[in-house]
């Protein structure tokens, strides 16, 4: 098992891209810790995990809070004496408006969840893990950390700042035998995409990916795998688009 004995932390682990990663990492031997906004579906994949002869716990945790991701790291110690593994993951999509009409609000809080997030997430985690002198985060980017798209400014921005986060993560890092690095996914199915289009949006926004489909949450988990494991031994500071094509454009 390719994370046998190894204790990995997922952000907003409650539905799509989280869910999938928790239950794929427990499949390969982890001890997974499940934290989410939502305790109901939170509680619910751990229920799955252990069902499947896994372990793992929730912790209700918002990643815009500082002390939550403190906490978070806390707590993951006292249950299982480390952490190996941290998949930065919580994110929300915001509102469709461009700039111009952008509610202050929203950029706020997409801002605060998608990019302070991944920044006080790593604050706690990267020193625990560089005293161990081993880790591998990964944090959760997206195509839209590297290209625009209409009407998505927060996102697009705080995705963009996620992938230069990293960046400097790797470089600071390096040495310590901490890996950082983020995934850019293209549009995967999932609550977060299709809760919020009709179906011809959702056609259409298959048909901009040269495979013409959308990905699924389990695709995105098996790059994070690899990521996650001892495998990836000399990927740090990187950006990996996993995207069907979408920037090959
Ligand atoms: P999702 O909505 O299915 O799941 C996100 C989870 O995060 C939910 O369980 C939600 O309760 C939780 N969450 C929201 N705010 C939180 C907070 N402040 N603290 C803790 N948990 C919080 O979304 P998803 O599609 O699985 O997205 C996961 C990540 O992948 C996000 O960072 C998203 O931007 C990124 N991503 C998604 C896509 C896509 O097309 N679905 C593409 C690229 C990147």
């Amino acid at each position: 098992k390719t994370l046998e004995d190894k204790v990995a932390l997922i952000t907003g682990a409650g539905s799509g891209i989280g869910k999938s990663t928790a239950l794929l990492f427990a499949e390969h031997g982890a001890k997974i810790i499940v934290t989410d906004i939502n305790e109901e579906h939170g509680t619910s994949v751990v229920k799955e995990i252990e069902s499947n002869g896994g372990e793992a716990i929730f912790i209700k945790a918002d990643t815009s809070k500082p002390k939550d991701s403190e906490m978070t790291v806390q707590k993951s110690i006292e249950k299982f004496g480390k952490l190996d593994i941290a998949v930065n993951n919580a994110g929300i999509g915001g509102p469709a408006e461009p700039i111009g009409n952008y509610p202050i609000d929203d950029w706020d809080k997409v801002i605060s969840i998608n990019l302070s997030g991944v920044f006080y997430g790593m604050r706690y985690q990267l020193p625990e893990m560089e005293k161990a002198g081993k880790g591998s985060i990964i944090n959760v980017a997206s195509i839209l950390g590297q290209v625009g798209f209409a009407n998505s400014c927060a996102y697009v921005a705080a995705k963009h700042g996620v992938v230069g986060l990293t960046k400097n993560a790797g470089i600071e890092y390096g040495k310590t035998g901490v890996r950082v690095n983020a995934v850019g996914p293209a549009f995967i199915e999932t609550p977060l995409v299709k809760d919020s289009l009709s179906e011809e949006a959702y056609n259409s926004l298959a048909e901009m990916h040269p495979m013409g489909r959308l990905g699924r949450p389990h695709e995105v988990a098996e790059l994070f795998l690899w990521l996650a494991s001892d495998k990836a031994s000399f990927a740090t500071g990187a950006y990996y688009p996993l995207d069907g094509g979408y920037l090959a454009k």
